[in-house]
């Protein structure tokens, strides 16, 4: 029996359970909340991830383990790393868990960024607002996600307002990047080294939170798509990495320039479950395991819609061909993410109808498709 431990027990281990349940393997999961919707679906130890103890019990019988939640405490990650092979390993954890290190990482590999300076301390931030300048985003190096944690500094009012409301944490400030739109790669290593890499994925967000992703990313041109697996396989190479990594881009005049990553699968994948020939929960499964990676190819193309705080009737999804609902079983929240849909076509022309025809549920501004719908169709700058 071939058993796989994952960290975190949210709706990404969930989809990685029902990616390896076919290539018949066992979960088990360790997660801090007797809710965490794996809970329905495979067995799921409640425990801190700090717990020793209950780490300790979680890693007998692991073939190898892994996470889904990229803010576990890296010390949880090396603790089990000493009893069972974990993957990816702990020092993708710690780059990525923290923004400062992260963009230090990037710009050594000679992967661009933004402008940023640390404001490791309160004293450091006038300094750093005129080393960047403004507009300028100021995020906490740590457990920051979905937009938590991050002010926009347009003006030198804006910089007098927010000096004595620093946190007294370790702060980066980045120079505002006047995007054209935001892009995400996903990149796969195999235990031997093998890497493999999905098409481009345009995401749209609002308030922080990613909202609606279309992949392969509409414009996308040979150039791009080299650009962005020349700086995962970089990243993938540098941190001797196994499974999937996903590297988030803003893009602007044919430009790339690096702004985060998750050591992990994510969210911008989504669409992979039924518009690729391999999804990115199995590819990280045959990853950590060391099998051959499945191939990357969009089948079609594919828009994935967020379900945040509240879900819509499901016949109402169900009724839309080549429409593929999936909801994570969590008490819907304000701001939660519920499940989310993947609509398929054959064509971008055809996405674009279905897209429009969506019932009213999906045209509020909240799903940005009115943004994104316009832009579908244009024509490759
Ligand atoms: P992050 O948590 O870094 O992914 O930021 C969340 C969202 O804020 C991004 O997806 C962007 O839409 C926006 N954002 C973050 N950093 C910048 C920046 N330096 N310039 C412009 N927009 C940004």
């Amino acid at each position: 029996m071939t058993t796989i431990g994952i960290l975190g027990g949210g709706q990404l281990g969930y989809m990685l359970a029902l990616a390896g349940y076919p290539l018949g393997l066992h979960f088990r999961f360790l997660d801090p909340s007797p809710e965490a919707p794996v809970g329905r679906i495979a067995n799921r130890v409640t425990a801190d991830f700090q717990d020793q103890q209950a780490l300790e019990k979680f890693s007998h019988g692991l073939e190898v383990a892994t996470y889904e939640f990229e803010n576990v405490p890296v010390a949880a990650a090396k603790f089990l790393a000493e009893r069972v092979p974990v993957y990816p390993p702990a020092i993708a954890l710690e780059e990525a868990q923290d923004r400062l290190r992260e963009k230090r990482l990037f710009r050594k590999l000679g992967i661009a960024t933004t402008e940023f300076a640390p404001v490791l301390e309160q004293s450091e931030f006038d300094d750093a607002v005129k080393r960047v300048g403004l507009p300028a985003m100021l995020k906490t190096c740590r457990m920051g996600y979905d937009g938590k944690g991050q002010w926009l500094l347009r003006t030198d009012e804006d910089v007098d307002k927010a000096r004595p409301e620093l946190p007294d944490v370790p702060m980066i400030l980045e120079k505002f990047v006047p995007f054209a739109r935001e892009l995400s790669v996903l990149g796969v290593r195999g235990r031997d080294g093998e890497s493999v890499f999905y098409p481009l994925i345009e995401n749209h967000h609002r308030g922080g939170i990613l909202r609606l992703s279309l992949a392969p990313a509409p414009r996308l041109t040979a150039k791009l798509q080299q650009m962005a697996e020349e700086a995962a396989q970089k990243v993938l190479e540098e941190l001797g990495y196994v499974g999937v990594l996903c590297i988030e881009f803003f893009e602007g005049n044919g430009q790339l320039l690096a702004n985060e990553m998750a050591p992990r699968v994510h969210n911008s994948g989504h669409w992979s479950i039924e518009g690729a020939v391999t999804s990115q929960f199995e590819n990280h499964l045959r990853a950590i395991l060391g099998m051959p990676l499945g191939a990357t190819t969009a089948v079609g193309v594919s828009a994935m819609i967020n379900l945040i705080g509240e879900v819509p009737e499901s016949a109402e999804v169900l009724n839309i061909s080549n429409a593929h609902l999936h909801l994570y079983g969590k008490e819907p929240r304000t701001g939660r993410k519920l499940g989310h849909v993947t609509l398929r076509a054959d064509q971008t022309e055809t996405l674009h109808r279905r897209l429009s025809e969506l019932p009213a549920f999906f045209h509020r501004p909240d799903y940005c498709l009115e943004k994104a719908l316009p832009e579908m169709l244009a024509k490759r700058a």
